[in-house]
């Protein structure tokens, strides 16, 4: 459901069905009873509610992006959307809230939020109800029909008013009052979750001294500060000859040396003299310019150059222009990486102070799963999600521990998870925490710690366990393989990067343009795996990778990205933008 201060009504109909005109009659007898409405209308995209010739449209046409247009008695602010359509939530937040109670809103068909469907009979159309779960009462002319739905005479504008008026103050009541439904820590949505587990996560402590072959994916404990200037020396970026830049401009030079990479030339320049360089090698004292090779003759020890418009300075880098004496080169929690490596290699550094590998430990759950190498047996299914895991880890800098499949019984489970949790810092599960399985596996946990056992509001991977055992995280993730990765990009990884010290870490998020209708459901959180690329024309599309069970790891592998239907939306249509999550590096 939308997440949004005052409560929002819509009016679902087809055209035809006389909505504005509905809204027009009603809104008086909504303002009278008191309530102040903001309306939300969605039109054509072609509209506009400028004029050509007045000012603020040739203003806008002129290239204002944001045009705000106000007098003694109003304001509007138009703003240009060619990129793509407005979401509804950011429409939403530019009504100014505290000055009204309620929002009516015309259009948005496909946005989950509660609606009032319209039906007239001589329109000849479908009724909406039975396919949109949005849909809380029905206004038509028809005799009674067969529904639960409340239903309206929609030529009863007392009546329509009357429950817009209750509906108004009993959503205001609510939202004043904390559902049980959103706290209750057996159902949350991604977002509550994900807060839940790194509410609890703390940051490392302990530190260690780390040499440079050993940094790769390292998190730094402490900030570096950088020894000297790099480069040390000013320096050649080009093969060419030094000169003086306060010499510009002789028909010729004389070349009085020649200095290389790692060599000196070891005293100053004089007006009229120059000395071949290569890249790389020190400039003389008081040679500030350097001529490439290409726009140079030289015969016996004169060089003349072929190009009018030199400029002092030129083609030469500064002592200290990548990183200063004394500079804070990266902060505490900084990720090292292959540039973060040979920054610190340039620095003349040979190790630094980083945080403690994280250990984690792993298993997989299920009478039915078997370790790969011997010929299946009758009802059992080869363990994938282990595997999956251990190298996700791996690549996260993780030391693993693959601790087996968990045989299905509370004794052999108890003590294999508590040993676990001494010697790891983090311990992984998959399967066995969903509504219908074995009993032992959750008491087993149950009894081993505060673990919880959520309903997360999204597919795939609603359910997850998270807990400590012996103060040691722990995360049961679903069985299903494509459920496990997404579970493990939605909370273990940030969980992870959060232990193994690193700050600010958020995964890539970008929209891309639907090339095929994605269906998802009001209130949860929809990760399909797909596919985006670059048009021709820049934009960026994205398709799914076909079939979408949550058992088929085909669907993951084919991906380059997660396509991430949030849960206030039910659909999204061709041509529609939708939030996708690059995987390049995360699968
Ligand atoms: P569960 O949540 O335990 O009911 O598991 C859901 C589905 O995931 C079942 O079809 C399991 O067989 C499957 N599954 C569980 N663990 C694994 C595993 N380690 N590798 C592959 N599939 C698994
Ligand atoms: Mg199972």
């Amino acid at each position: 459901m939308i997440d949004y201060p005052i409560p929002v009504l819509g009016f679902a109909a087809y055209s035809g069905t006389g909505k504005t005109t509905l809204l027009e009659a009603l809104l008086p007898k909504l303002t009278q009873s008191g309530l102040r409405v903001g309306m939300l209308k969605h039109a054509h995209h072609n509209f506009d509610v400028d004029k050509p010739g007045k000012d603020s449209y040739r203003l806008r046409k002129a290239g204002a992006s944001q045009m705000l247009i106000a007098s003694r008695n109003r304001f509007a602010l138009m703003t240009e959307t060619p990129e793509q359509e407005a979401e509804f939530s950011y429409l939403l937040s530019r009504f100014d809230a505290q000055h009204l109670d309620l929002i009516l809103v015309e259009g948005c068909k496909n946005i989950a939020f509660p609606k009032i469907e319209l039906h007239r009979q001589a329109v000849g159309k479908p009724w909406l109800y039975p396919n949109d779960g949005n849909i809380i009462a029905i206004a038509s002319d028809c005799d009674t029909i067969e529904s639960a739905l409340p239903q309206l005479n929609i030529n009863d504008l007392d009546a329509i008013s009357g429950f817009v008026t209750e509906f108004a103050n009993q959503s205001t009541k609510a939202l004043n009052t904390p559902s049980c439904d959103t706290l209750s820590p057996a159902y949350l949505s991604v977002e509550q979750g994900l807060e839940a587990i790194l509410e609890t996560i703390s940051s490392p402590s302990q530190s260690e001294e780390c040499q440079l072959h050993e940094l790769d994916l390292r998190v730094l404990k402490a900030p570096i500060v950088s020894p000297i200037n790099v480069p040390a020396h000013n320096n050649s970026a080009m093969d060419g000859y030094a000169i003086r830049g306060d010499d510009l401009g002789r028909d010729q030079y004389k070349v009085v040396g020649e200095v290389l990479a790692g060599h000196v030339f070891d005293r100053a320049l004089n007006a009229g003299e120059a000395v071949k360089i290569m890249t790389g090698a020190p400039t003389p004292k008081n040679a500030d310019t350097v001529i490439m090779r290409e726009q140079s003759t030289q015969n016996g020890d004169i060089v003349t150059f072929s190009q009018q418009n030199l400029r002092a300075g030129q083609n030469v880098r500064l002592a200290g222009e990548d990183l200063k004496v004394q500079q804070r080169v990266f902060d505490t929690g900084k990720r090292l990486r292959s540039p973060e490596i040979g920054m610190i290699a340039s620095l003349g550094l040979t190790q630094c102070s980083v945080f403690p590998r994280l250990r984690v430990g792993v298993f997989s759950t299920g009478d039915e799963v078997q370790a790969p190498g011997q010929p299946l047996k009758d009802g059992a299914i080869y363990d994938s999600n282990r595997y999956v895991l251990i190298s996700r880890l791996q690549r996260m800098g993780c030391l693993v521990d693959d601790l087996g499949i968990l045989e299905d019984s509370h004794p052999c489970m108890v003590s294999a998870l508590s040993e676990a949790a001494t010697q790891c810092d983090i311990i992984i599960t998959s399967g066995g925490v969903s509504v219908g399985d074995a009993d032992f596996v959750k008491s087993a946990l149950e009894s081993l710690g505060e673990i919880n056992f959520w309903r997360i509001n999204m597919r795939p991977g609603r359910p997850l366990a998270f807990g400590h055992i012996q103060g040691k995280p722990f995360f049961g993730l679903p069985g299903n393989p494509v459920a496990v990765m997404v579970s493990f990009l939605t909370f273990v990884e940030p969980a992870i990067r959060k232990m193994q010290g690193e700050s600010d870490w958020q995964p890539l998020k970008t929209v891309a343009f639907a090339t095929e209708d994605l269906r998802s459901r009001q209130g949860r959180t929809e990760f399909s795996r797909g596919y985006f690329e670059f048009l021709p024309d820049g934009r960026v599309s994205v398709r799914t990778t076909g079939a979408q069970g949550s058992g088929m790891l085909r669907s993951m592998s084919e991906a380059n990205c997660l396509i991430e239907i949030a849960p206030h939306i039910d659909c999204v249509k061709v041509g529609e933008c939708v939030t996708i999550i690059p995987l390049q590096g995360r699968i």
